[in-house]
């Protein structure tokens, strides 16, 4: 039903780069075996699932919406991708995104925008808007996205779906295509707190593979979701933001948040204002540590060992290659985040660059690490404005890098965010985002409060 309603609808919104019919018909005669043979199976056995192509599927293509990487087919999976499996999860593609996961709209994808399910001229936001979209044009019940500065929780906000950061380290980034290795983390979306929780259990857990995973145990949030769909949060304290609102912030937007912490503190919280100043530094320390990080990343795709190989005429040097190689494969966001990053890492300018967004970065976790020693959540809108015009934003960088303001601190600081839908604004009738943010490892904490607001 699933293939039918992707080759129904996304002609016109494009959330797949690549569907996988015989993989996903394997998959899904597999699990309904394994139950004729009695066998036991996991909660989300049989549920089909898409993925963002940032991710290593074996023997499926994997682009990370680049050119540089067309018609590459990773050899292994990532551990992700593997969980999934063994959960027995249905794959049914890849989904589109702004190329390397960078980017806040899906237009930096080298194979066309995503459109918005809900307005199909506009964004679904970035940079995992195909996963978003794939959920809110109800093209797949769950989809994995990938978060370094919002990616997960930003879509999530603006197509009305649920988008979860875990943790930084709570899962495994082996076979995740690099972009910012110290913010990046993958996460699941879903279209309700309790499927996002079970996914996010098979998803979760140490992995020796990567050795920013961390040894301890899941924390338990589907429990905590569970718990929280009985509507009371007495006990809880919920810390407001008072940095996230003023200027850039929809009026519409700012309504349904004020709503959002009205229906909690009738749920039974408590609600206080808590103020966390370095946040107004979080997105210029971003936009020096994600391009410096990428800068580095990004240097593995030199021509010779992954993708597209241009201008090898048996006349050229390896240089020459790899130079053309890198000029016609990647995009001019990408190319701009990788000349931003060498500026900023090279001698000379390094510690008042880098040096300077890192000592921010231990401000931000410090700003947090107060805030948390008296509430058990923060809250805040997720995104500063609804879905946007697709091209609204394609020529000015510094609007299209705004709409992560609320969700960057959380990257830097590796704690647990996550959006959670919160009605329609009643200035455009468009989604809107609430973000829930919890300290590390307590991301069932969240999840709790989200059940009882969803
Ligand atoms: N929009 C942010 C960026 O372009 C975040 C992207 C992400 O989370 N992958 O860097």
């Amino acid at each position: 039903a699933h293939l039918d309603r992707i080759g129904e609808v996304d002609g016109a919104v494009n959330a797949f780069l690549h569907v996988d019919t015989e993989g996903a018909l394997n998959a899904a005669r597999k699990v309904d075996e394994d139950i004729a043979a009695g066998a036991h199976v996991g909660p989300l056995a049989g549920v089909p699932i898409a993925l963002k192509d940032v991710l290593t599927t074996e023997g499926v293509p994997t682009t990370v919406g680049s050119k540089i990487l067309e018609g590459w087919i990773p050899p292994y999976d990532a551990t992700v991708t593997r969980r999934l499996k063994e959960a027995g999860l249905v794959i049914l593609g890849k989904t589109n995104m702004d190329e390397f996961a960078m980017g806040s709209s899906t237009e930096n994808s080298a194979y066309g925008p995503t459109r918005n399910p809900w307005d199909t001229d506009r964004i679904p936001g970035g940079s995992g808007g195909g996963s978003a979209a794939a959920l809110a044009a109800f093209e797949a019940p769950l989809s994995i996205g990938t978060d370094t500065g919002g990616s997960i929780r930003q879509p999530g906000a603006v197509t009305g779906t649920v988008g979860v950061k875990p943790t930084y380290g709570g899962v495994s980034r082996y076979g995740l295509v690099a972009f910012s290795s110290s913010l990046d983390q993958a996460g699941p979306c879903a279209r309700t707190v309790l499927d996002a929780a079970l996914l996010h259990e098979v998803i979760a857990g140490y992995d020796p593979m990567d050795s920013t995973s961390i040894d301890a145990p899941v924390p338990p949030v589907v429990a905590a979701a569970r718990e929280g769909a009985n509507g009371d949060l007495s006990g809880v304290r919920v810390g407001v933001v008072t940095q996230f609102s003023g200027e850039g912030y929809q009026p519409g937007v700012l309504r349904s948040f004020e709503a959002a912490v009205a229906q909690l503190k009738q749920l039974g919280a408590e609600v206080v204002e808590v103020s966390c100043p370095s946040f107004d530094y979080a997105l210029p320390a971003y936009y020096l540590i994600a391009p410096s990080e990428a800068s580095s990343n990004l240097a593995r795709f030199d021509a010779m060992r992954y993708g597209i190989r241009v201008g090898d005429d048996g006349t050229r040097s390896a240089e020459e290659v790899m130079s053309l190689t890198r000029e016609a494969g990647f995009g001019p966001e990408v190319k701009r985040r990788i000349m931003i990053g060498t500026y900023a890492l090279s001698s000379g300018y390094y510690d008042a660059y880098y040096g300077s967004a890192q000592k921010v970065r231990t401000l931000i976790s410090r700003d947090f690490d107060a805030a948390f020693a008296t509430v058990d959540v923060l809250v805040s809108p997720t995104t500063p404005t609804t879905a946007f015009p697709i091209g609204e934003r394609t020529n000015d960088p510094m609007a299209m890098y705004k709409a992560d303001l609320c969700t960057i601190p959380a990257n830097l600081a590796g704690n647990a965010a996550m959006s959670v839908p919160s009605g329609l604004s009643d200035e455009d009738g468009l989604p809107v985002g609430l973000q829930i943010m919890a300290p590390a490892l307590q991301d069932h904490r969240m999840y709790r409060v989200a059940a009882a607001y969803e």
